[in-house]
């Protein structure tokens, strides 16, 4: 999970914008927000490795043995279509990581109903991509839905905002609106692609949830679950718009080696 959330207005730029980067445990229970956890009454297609718990598609996704093809569906609701260049930018960090040599396709053009202002609960993500996803598992491709939506997550508050949400083993919720909110104009696009490769890095099993830590522990055990302990690594817990354009110069976080090493250990690049 990626969330903002603002504290105070002593940032220059105007909007104090802090971006947390979060994950919430979705294998059977919901631990971290306590979100219900039975995903099978979602799952009309009895989606088999698409309705696991977040983590348990890593190895597959890492390795090139089973599934050697790699399919990216991006769905979107009218408006909020990723940029080409986020787009761009993930396949670049999955070509980098991945073991596909039959290749990564990213299909886009998947259309998400509009879902309205009421906010959206976890379990609603599970049910529209029951409804819109047309990719899944099978042969030797294995597939990754991402929905760009409307709208907002329930457990936003005034001060913390979901932007993206890991929730499934090959599931990710893109919060557009809430971007737009959390992040100047100039800055969505730097915004949107740290929510989404680090959501991704989720799916990758970092930090510890369905891909081990190989070498020195890097967990954050602090704060939330699935997390590294390096402040300037992709998948920190927090990072937020100020220090996007200081600290990284404008650039999406890396990952640091220790969760290089833990993706290639477990069968990635
Ligand atoms: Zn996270
Ligand atoms: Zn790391």
């Amino acid at each position: 999970m990626l969330i903002s959330s603002r504290f105070s207005s002593s940032f220059a730029r105007g909007r104090p914008v802090w971006v947390w980067l979060a994950v919430v445990l979705l294998s059977g229970s919901f631990t971290g927000c306590g979100h219900p956890t039975d995903t099978s009454q979602n799952s009309q297609a009895s989606l088999g490795l698409e309705s696991q718990g977040l983590g348990a598609a890593s190895s597959q996704l890492l390795k090139g043995d089973k599934y050697s093809q790699l399919t990216v569906e991006v769905g979107s609701v009218a408006g909020h279509e990723p940029a080409q260049a986020t787009l761009d930018y993930l396949t670049t960090f999955l070509n980098a990581r991945l073991n596909k040599p039959a290749g990564i396709v990213t299909v886009t053009g998947t259309s998400v109903p509009a879902t309205g202002s009421g906010g959206l609960a976890t379990t609603d993500l599970a049910t529209i991509e029951a409804a819109n996803r047309k990719s899944y598992s099978g042969d030797n491709n294995i597939s990754v839905y991402i929905m760009f939506l409307d709208n907002h997550n329930t457990i936003d508050t005034a001060d913390s905002k979901v932007l993206g949400l890991a929730y499934q083993s090959t599931s990710i919720a893109i919060f557009d609106d809430t971007i737009s909110l959390e992040s100047n104009a100039s800055d969505h696009a730097l915004v949107e692609k740290t929510v989404l490769v680090h959501e991704f890095g989720h799916l990758l099993g970092l930090v510890n949830i369905g891909t081990p830590m190989a070498g020195a522990d890097h967990y954050d055990y602090t704060h939330n679950r699935g997390h590294c302990s390096n402040p300037l690594c992709l998948m920190n817990y927090a990072v937020n718009t100020s220090r996007l354009l200081t600290v990284f110069s404008g650039q999406v976080p890396t990952l640091d080696n220790a969760c290089l090493a833990d993706l290639r250990a477990a069968g990635g690049k």
